[in-house]
Parts: structure tokens; sequence; C-alpha cells
């Protein structure tokens, strides 16, 4: 086990934080910080140009090959970058979904044609996607997905809907989770389309969360229609492909996320001192807790790191979300502890809430998007431990 990164890794770390800070001190100043979790409409126009800005030095996305506009980056370097980024207050990431879930996804599942179509738009950030998978009856139980697509004039069309998909507003594509083959058994019937989402076919309505943004929507597609090719996988074989995707999303991208939690923590302990409640014991050895929680992340990143075999993660990789999400959902609740009656007062009319207020709101959602903590321990339980699956 090696639990510190090597030279080289240590020269890109310097690298990337150098063209950071130099990058968030002139032009883009304004979206340090910006668009995080409970901020997602800040400064859309700048961070699309910010996408963009990173994509001119390929740094948008840093795992890509190099020949769709990447770095051809380890799995170290990735968590170098995304540590780095967080360290230098970077904003949220529009580009996301399609640096982190379907490119990865085209890289393992696409032809050649989709990798060359798709991923060089992504890494240039000029194109924004979304994730369409869960349902009002397809959450947990996705593969009751029943959005429907069928093949008509040569192009497939889509009816159904979609909710809580996250950048829906925003987002140019979507990879969509329909059944195809009505007739065959419940995971066999789906295929794995990629959908321009500016069309007729397609009605986004936003839905307003607790912070107060509507980070995510409710999608309908009423006769929605892309091209017969931009299926990945087989027909009725999206199954395979949506797992993949979400063995990504629990995956890498998660490894480098510590450094902003650690600001997160800095900004409560900050609190604790100027209100005094740094001398309340309880709170104390709860900031404390917090602090080696976060040490235990680090340590558990590099493990699984220096177990991975490529891209291919550890076994132990599978206890990282359940963990992160559960420590960071009661970081949320300290930070409420400690601003003590202050939490409850809204900053401004009419509901404009400080940083560690949509920490706290945010992080309700933490054990339940990408795999709710339930989920997680199923996960664990059959993949880890080779307990008897759940009756399906
Ligand atoms: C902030 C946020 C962003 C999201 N973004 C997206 C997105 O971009 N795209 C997208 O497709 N989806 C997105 N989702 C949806 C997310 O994937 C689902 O909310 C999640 O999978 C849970 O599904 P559900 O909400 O239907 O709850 P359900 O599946 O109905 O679960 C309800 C409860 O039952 C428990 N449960 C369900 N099945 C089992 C079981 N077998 N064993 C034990 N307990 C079980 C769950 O853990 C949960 O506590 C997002 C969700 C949130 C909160």
């Amino acid at each position: 086990m090696h639990l510190r990164f090597s030279e080289e890794d240590e020269a890109f770390r310097r690298e990337v934080a150098d063209w950071l800070d130099a990058a968030l001190s002139g032009e883009f100043a304004v979206v340090r910080g910006r668009g995080g979790p409970g901020d997602e409409h800040a400064l859309l126009d700048e961070r699309r140009a910010w996408e963009q800005h990173l994509g001119s030095a390929h740094y948008a996305c840093v795992a890509f090959p190099e020949r769709y506009g990447g770095r051809d980056a380890s799995l170290t370097q990735q968590v170098v970058f995304y540590e780095e980024y967080a360290r230098a207050g970077g904003p949220g990431r529009l580009g996301h979904i399609g640096e982190g879930l379907l490119g990865p996804t085209l890289l393992a599942f696409g032809s050649d044609a989709q990798k060359e179509r798709f991923l060089p738009a992504i890494a240039r950030g000029e194109e924004i996607w979304c994730q369409g998978y869960s349902e009002p009856n397809a959450g947990s139980d996705l593969a009751n997905v029943q959005t429907r697509a069928r093949m008509d004039g040569g192009r497939w069309v889509i009816d159904g809907q979609k909710v809580w998909t996250s950048w829906a507003e925003w987002a140019d594509w979507c990879f969509v989770l329909c059944r195809s083959e009505p007739e065959a058994p419940k995971h066999k019937g789906l295929s794995y389309l990629l959908v321009p989402m500016r069309q007729d076919g397609i009605e986004v309505r936003p839905i307003v969360q607790i912070t107060g943004d509507s980070e995510f929507s409710e999608v309908f597609f009423d006769g929605a229609a892309t091209d017969a090719e931009h299926i990945v996988g087989a027909r009725g074989d999206g199954w395979k492909v949506a797992m993949g995707t979400l063995a990504f999303e629990r995956g890498a991208s998660t490894l480098g996320q510590q450094l902003g939690f650690e600001n997160e923590l800095s900004l409560i302990v900050e609190a604790a001192k100027r209100n005094g409640r740094a001398r309340d014991p309880l709170i104390r050895q709860r900031l404390a807790d917090a602090w080696i929680g976060l040490r235990i992340q680090r340590f558990h990143a590099l493990r699984v790191l220096s177990g991975a075999a490529g891209a291919e993660l550890p076994p132990a990789a599978l206890v990282t979300k359940i963990y992160w999400a559960t420590w960071h959902r009661e970081l949320g609740k300290l930070a409420m502890d400690v601003l003590g009656p202050e939490a409850e007062i809204a900053e401004g009319a009419p509901y404009q809430l400080g940083r560690l207020q949509r920490l706290f709101l945010f992080t309700r959602s933490d054990t339940i998007y990408a795999g709710s903590n339930q989920i997680q321990r199923n996960i664990i339980g059959e993949r880890a431990l080779g307990l008897p699956r759940e009756p399906r």
C-alpha cells in the first residue's frame, strides 16, 4: 500500500495548481467558489465560458485520451486534479456529467463514431449532458424504467417521463435509459440512447428544492426523436451499459473530493470560534470527529488507489459512497448546531441562504442520489462480502 503520491503525480499537482491559481485570479475570478450545492443557478454564462476555458487547456476531462481532447491522466492524477480543483475554489462544474459519467461510458461501450462525435465536444466544454435514469416508479428499482423508445421512420422516437434529472435545464444532451423491447423480461428490454435536449418533443419542468434552487427537473418526452445510431451498446442491452455508468458515478471522481469537504469544515470551525461554541465540549468532540472522518477518507482514497489495477478499483472502493455521504450529511447537521439559533434565519428575503445553511439542506440528498445508503449496503453485501442476493 502506498499512502502518498509519486513524484510525477506531485509534479502534475504543481502544474495544475499553478494553472488554476492563474486562471481563477484573472478573468474568471468571479466564478471562484460559486455554483456549488444550493448555488447551481449562479453565473451560468460565466461558468459555461469557464468550462470552455478548462477545455482549451485540456483540463475539462483529464482522464479522456489525448486524441479526444483529454490528457490520458492516470487514476491518481485524476484524484490530484480534483483535489487541486477543490483547493483552488474551482466553481461547480456544469460539465461534470459528461466528463465523469457519459465520457467513461462511451470509452467503455461506445462505437468509434460515437467517441469521435461526442467526446471532443465534452472535452472542449461545449456540450453539457444530463442523466435520464430515474422515473416516478424507477429509482432504486431502476430496471422498472417505463419510458418507451421505438423505431419510426429510421429514427428513435421516445415517450415517457424522467424525474430528478440534474442539470436538465442547462443540458444540450441527455443519456436516456428507455424500454425498447416491451415484451422482453425487465432487465433485457432496455436501451441506452443519446438524445438532444433542445427539441419540441422535450419539456423540462424545474423542481424547486429545499435549498431554494432547482438543480434538478422533471423531463417529459412526447415524441422526442434521436438518430438511429445514437444508441450505446446493442438494442435491449442498455442495462449493462447503465450499470457501467453507475460504476463510474460511484468510483474515481469521488476520491478527490475531500479537499472541498475540508474547506467546508474550516468554515464551521471558524464559525465555532467566532460565536464561542468552540468552548462547548460536545461541539469540540464532534468537530474533532469530523476531522478524523476526513483523514479516514484521505487514507481510504489512497488505499483504493494503490490497490487499483488500471481503471479497475478494488472491492474496498465499494464503501466510498456510503462513507462520504453519511459523513457529509452529519457535517451539515454539525454546521447547524454550531450556528445555533442563527441557523434558522435567512440572510435575506425571500430565501437567501448562507453557505452553511445550503450545505445542511443539500447534504440531506447525499445519502439518496447515486444509490441510497440502503442500496449501498446491498451492493457491499452482495459484491464485497458475497452474501446471498436479495430476492428480486
Ligand atoms: C439531488 C439529487 C440529484 C439526482 N440527480 C439525478 C439525475 O441526474 N438523474 C437521475 O436519473 N436521477 C437522479 N436522482 C435520483 C436518484 O438516483 C434517486 O432519488 C435514487 O436512486 C432513489 O430513488 P427514489 O428517489 O425513487 O427512491 P426509492 O427507490 O423509492 O427509495 C425510497 C426508499 O426505499 C429504500 N429502498 C428502495 N429499494 C430498497 C431495497 N431494495 N432495499 C432496501 N431499501 C430500499 C431507499 O433506500 C429509500 O430510502 C437524483 C436524486 C437527488 C436527490
